[in-house]
């Protein structure tokens, strides 16, 4: 059975700073020759970071403008240092409505410098943009929300279609870097993300391809306005991808739409 979700902040980060402690001593271990030592403490972090993600919250990110059925992510919203940002991670999501094809996002930092962890999290720009080949497909919408979080406000971008393309034509699911995903023949592949970002959004606003989540709620159904009505038209930031880590955050430029093998460095 799940254990409880974390039921604050605290709790949180006194679990994720042990799990970094734990890493520590690990590391501590290996270099010193003290193998078994290391394996215990391996095995320690491994249970504990699978606990991590037991207890992460179920979070509201996003509704179908088709059905309006929100879209949940079980997410860690309190710090871009836990491993649920790390773009290799297994991110283990509830079943979404037959609409969604995928989820982008953007955070706003507001000026201040979050805390990253000792990998590099992709949280993208730091104002929404969207895919113009995703919105190119035969009935696919997107949908703008905002997550109000510790370390700034998130603007996801989800996704939908009445009739959903294979799923190797979609993107990568925020805030993974690579899209991954399994045929429907059953396998598993993945490809890089380098699809073109478009941050002028009225036009698509106006050609009724883009909706919003009422800014007090996610899970209210869509809004479809005029680029007029656009709740974060006054909304400034850095329009490249952003990355977090450890080490501080930065710029790391735009997709430029080339394709990149998977398969080669
Ligand atoms: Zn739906």
């Amino acid at each position: 059975m799940r254990p409880p979700p974390f039921a604050t902040a605290d709790e949180r980060n006194r679990f994720v700073a042990q799990i970094a402690e734990i890493s520590l001593r690990y590391n501590k271990a290996m270099d010193s020759g003290d193998f078994a030592n290391g394996q215990s403490l391996r095995r320690q972090m491994r249970a504990m970071t699978e606990e991590y993600y037991e207890r992460l919250p179920l979070q509201a990110v996003s509704c179908c403008p088709y059905d309006q059925v929100p879209l949940f992510y079980r997410m860690d919203p309190w710090g871009l240092d836990g491993e649920w940002w790390n773009p290799d991670s297994k991110r283990d999501h509830p079943l979404p409505c037959r609409h969604f094809c995928t989820l982008r996002g953007a955070v706003n930092f507001n000026g201040k410098t979050p805390r990253g962890g000792d990998f590099d999290a992709f949280t993208g720009p730091e104002i929404p943009y969207v895919i113009p080949r995703l919105l190119g497909f035969d009935t696919m919408q997107a949908v703008i929300a905002k997550l109000p979080l510790p370390f700034g406000d998130a603007y996801t971008v989800g996704y939908f279609a009445e009739r959903r393309p294979p799923v190797q034509q979609l993107a990568a699911n925020w805030p993974a870097k690579h899209h991954s995903y399994v045929t429907a023949m059953g396998k598993a592949e993945f490809s890089f993300d380098n699809d073109p970002w478009d941050f002028d959004l009225d036009k698509w606003i106006a050609a009724g391809k883009l909706l919003w989540c009422p800014p007090e709620s996610v899970t209210a159904a869509p809004v479809k306005g005029t680029p007029q009505d656009y709740p974060y038209r006054e909304l400034r930031g850095k329009r490249e991808r952003m990355v977090v880590s450890s080490a501080g955050v930065f710029g790391t430029g735009l997709p430029d739409g080339s394709f990149l093998s998977p398969y080669e460095d």
